[in-house]
């Protein structure tokens, strides 16, 4: 017997406020913001055609995040419903993103299952959550944030020593500041022996020119990335 079913049916009801769905069902089910076949616009993957699944909901508040309809907009669909619905698309490429899409902890499922159907799988999340469950198939991008996020303190560091070259590090550059505290930041923690390090300008914050400049002065063992979808179809959902 699982544990969920253990938990009397009137208490799941009184914490729902509504009638309790059987638990078979809900150990199934995620909520979704929306699925979507694009282009790839960030990471090692960049450019591939991918389909992306957003899940809703993040504990975190980056101050430049674009994708705060997720917060709380969604259905709430069985896994199945999910890859039946990937599965409509000529790809095995697929990103499960977000919000944070490990607030959800059936996600591991998801994972799992689409490793198991053979799809190459990334993970985008933001670093304040444990990733020591996650499918080894999955590559995993792990967001740093820096001060310039408002959401430092939210980074775990218990993370890095997990990750493996087939994961990715990722950090959203904000100012000059954010600049020197990542640069600190990889040298103290031999970041880029880990994994690949990305470094992103946040949109509209910092020039391209301008980090690309700031790298090359330095030296840097990172990857610029820029977000491919935005310079093709701009702000857009479902790109
Ligand atoms: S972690 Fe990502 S989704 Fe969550 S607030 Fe920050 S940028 Fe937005």
């Amino acid at each position: 017997m699982s544990t969920l079913t253990r938990i009397p049916a009137a208490t799941i009801r009184k914490a729902e406020g509504k009638r309790a769905t059987p638990a078979s069902v809900r150990v199934n089910m995620l909520r979704i913001n929306e699925i979507f076949f694009s282009l790839q616009g960030e990471s090692s993957r960049v450019g591939l055609p991918t389909v992306f699944i957003r899940l809703t909901g993040c504990p975190l508040r980056c101050d430049y995040c674009d994708t705060a309809y997720a917060f709380h907009d969604g259905k709430t669909r069985t896994i199945d419903d999910v890859i039946a619905e990937v599965a409509q698309h000529k790809t095995k490429t697929v990103c499960v993103t977000g919000g944070e899409p490990l607030a959800q902890k059936n996600c591991l499922t998801l994972l799992a299952k689409l490793c198991d159907l053979g799809y190459s799988v990334s993970l985008e999340t933001s670093g304040a959550i444990d990733i020591s469950a996650v499918d080894p198939r999955v590559s995993r991008i792990v967001d740093i944030k820096t001060p310039g996020s408002g959401e430092v303190d939210k980074n775990r560091w218990e993370n890095l020593p997990l990750l493996t070259r087939d994961d990715e590090i990722k950090f959203v550059i904000t100012s000059e500041a954010d600049y020197g505290w990542a640069v600190a930041l990889l040298e103290e923690k031999k970041l880029a022996s880990l994994a690949p390090v990305l470094f992103s300008p946040a949109f509209n914050e910092v020039r391209y020119e301008q980090l690309a400049t700031w790298i090359l002065r330095d030296g840097l063992r990172v990857r610029m990335q820029i977000q491919l979808h935005k310079i093709i179809w701009g702000e857009k959902r479902g790109v």
